[in-house]
């Protein structure tokens, strides 16, 4: 089986719609395939419709966190969109990432000519919005060439343009999921180009608070390292998830280039609030 858990839609800043994603994910040989936009479940009842072909498609979020202060993504599954605490992360993750891209907006347009009319074109109607589309404007004012560029440049997380996006705890992150019946893995912990990564406590931490497993095979988290990130996230009794995070063409990263196995896909949706479909 060829499963890739981590994949976003137009509804947070990749560049597919949630049926659109899914013909892909057909088209790429994927047996399942996780939509996980960044704080929204917006695009499931779209992905559901479209799930067809034998691939099936695992409902999930990608929640923005911090742990001691240090940003860090948490993958969450089969959890019930309805609970209180996920309605309220979703509600106010939405407001402090409009506040926080028109703050970085206004510092970026005392030195470029950009408006925040630009940034709210360049996104999808209702999506999350983020630097991604902050770098879209860019890339068509002509500032710079891509997406990419604008995070090596204007829009990285050492420039003077940076504001800090709100963040809950990761430990409260992984907690609230599980009392909403799902599971939650932690996203591309090692990824050092983004910024500082937590310390080796961190994975037993959030183990004890009800962590599932943790993304190690994933492009963000440098080769040489995977082995022994492995080797921790064994022997904290996590599971090693491997994903794309495909953005469509928003990043290079391609569906299906990192996978997980069976058998942690098995344990992953089993007992949880929600099926896959
Ligand atoms: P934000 O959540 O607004 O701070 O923006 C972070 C998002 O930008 C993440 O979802 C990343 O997937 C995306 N991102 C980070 N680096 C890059 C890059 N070099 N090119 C395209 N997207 C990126
Ligand atoms: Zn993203
Ligand atoms: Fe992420
Ligand atoms: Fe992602």
């Amino acid at each position: 089986m060829r499963i890739d858990l981590h994949t976003h839609s137009l509804c947070s800043d990749g560049t597919d719609s949630p049926s659109e994603l899914m013909e892909l994910a057909s088209a790429a040989g994927l047996d399942a395939v996780g939509l996980v936009d960044h704080d929204t479940v917006a695009g499931w009842t779209e992905a559901e419709a479209a799930a067809q072909r034998g691939v099936k498609l695992v409902r999930g979020m990608e929640v923005t966190a911090q742990y001691e202060g240090i940003s860090v993504h948490i993958l969450a599954y089969l959890f019930n969109p309805e609970h209180p605490q996920v309605i309220e992360h979703i509600s106010s993750v939405r407001t402090s990432r409009k506040t926080r891209a028109q703050e970085i907006v206004d510092r970026i347009a005392a030195d470029y000519p950009l408006t925040w009319n630009d940034v709210v074109e360049a996104a999808a109607p209702g999506a999350t919005i983020g630097r991604p589309h902050i770098a879209d404007a860019l890339v068509n004012h002509g500032i710079v060439t891509h997406r990419s560029a604008a995070f090596d440049s204007i829009l990285s997380s050492s420039s003077k343009y940076y504001v800090q996006q709100y963040a809950p705890d990761a430990i409260d992150v992984v907690k609230f999921i599980d009392d909403a019946g799902g599971k939650s893995v932690f996203a591309h912990p090692w990824a050092l180009q983004r910024g500082r990564i937590v310390p080796d406590r961190a994975f037993g931490e959030l183990a004890a608070a009800g962590l599932f497993g943790v993304e190690v095979d994933h492009r963000d988290n440098p080769r040489d390292t995977r082995e022994k990130l492995a080797a921790i996230v064994d022997s904290c009794g996590l599971a090693r998830f491997g994903s794309s995070d495909f953005h469509g063409t928003g990043k290079p990263n391609a569906l299906g280039e990192n996978t997980t196995s069976a058998e942690v896909y098995s344990a992953l949706i089993t007992g949880t609030y929600l099926e896959v479909r």
